[in-house]
């Protein structure tokens, strides 16, 4: 059992790291982002009333994202830990969660600014596999097409330049706080999350204390 929770401005690499790490670690991978996503698509009420925060990169309202993090809590595969990808984002999710759940680990990626706005405009997602490409650091095979299943690319609408502004303003504004309050109770790692996925990898494997290779 293992409850881990990465923090890290939009574009730091989490998405990236938590799918591989859950995976290994045959524990739940949480990305509110991918939840609020599926709802989008989905056209549920929730769903219906994230689009327009979502788009704007703006924060979608706690309630809402507490509400669909608490239904997929509730799902039995995460009885044997969780990671934690892209919440808590506001102080108010931070000390909910410290209410409820207690955690192990509290990572923060950590990147210069300047390679955030390129990493967020040159990031395409396969929509049925949801592998991350870059188009100019790790573009796919052929062009525009998911190497795993030939689906084509897509972008973010958050990925676009307006938005990306937003995204990196608002968590100066509302995120950088939680790092502060998990700081203040000596619970924060800092992770350097620059250079290729496999070498962040390795730092975060180290981080965690996990063996060199998988
Ligand atoms: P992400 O995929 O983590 O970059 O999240 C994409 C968007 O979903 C964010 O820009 C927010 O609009 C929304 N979102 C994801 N997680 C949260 C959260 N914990 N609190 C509020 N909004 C969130």
């Amino acid at each position: 059992m293992r409850r881990i929770v990465f923090l890290g401005s939009p574009g730091a690499g989490k998405g990236t790291q938590a799918a591989a790490l859950a995976q290994e670690l045959s524990v739940a991978h949480l990305s509110t982002g991918d939840l609020l996503r599926a709802a989008v698509a989905g056209k549920t009420p929730l769903g219906t009333e994230a689009d327009g925060y979502i788009r704007k990169g703006l924060l979608v309202p706690d309630d809402l994202v507490v509400q669909i993090l608490r239904e997929r809590l509730d799902h039995p595969d995460t009885s044997d830990g969780f990671l934690l990808d892209g919440f808590p984002r506001t102080l108010a999710q931070a000390e909910l969660l410290d209410r409820f759940v207690p955690l192990d680990d509290v990572i923060a990626f950590e990147i210069p600014e300047e390679l955030l706005i390129e990493r967020l405009t040159q990031r395409r997602l396969c929509p049925v596999c949801k592998t991350v490409y870059n188009v100019v650091t790790a573009p796919p095979r052929i062009a525009g097409h998911c190497d795993r299943d030939g689906a084509a690319l897509e972008q973010r609408s958050d990925d676009l330049p307006d938005a990306v502004r937003t995204r990196i303003a608002v968590y100066h504004r509302q995120t950088e706080p939680v790092l502060k309050f998990y700081q203040d109770r000596g619970r924060l790692r800092t992770l350097d999350a620059r250079g290729t996925p496999e070498e962040v990898r390795a730092r975060l494997r180290a981080l965690l204390g996990l063996p060199a290779t998988p």
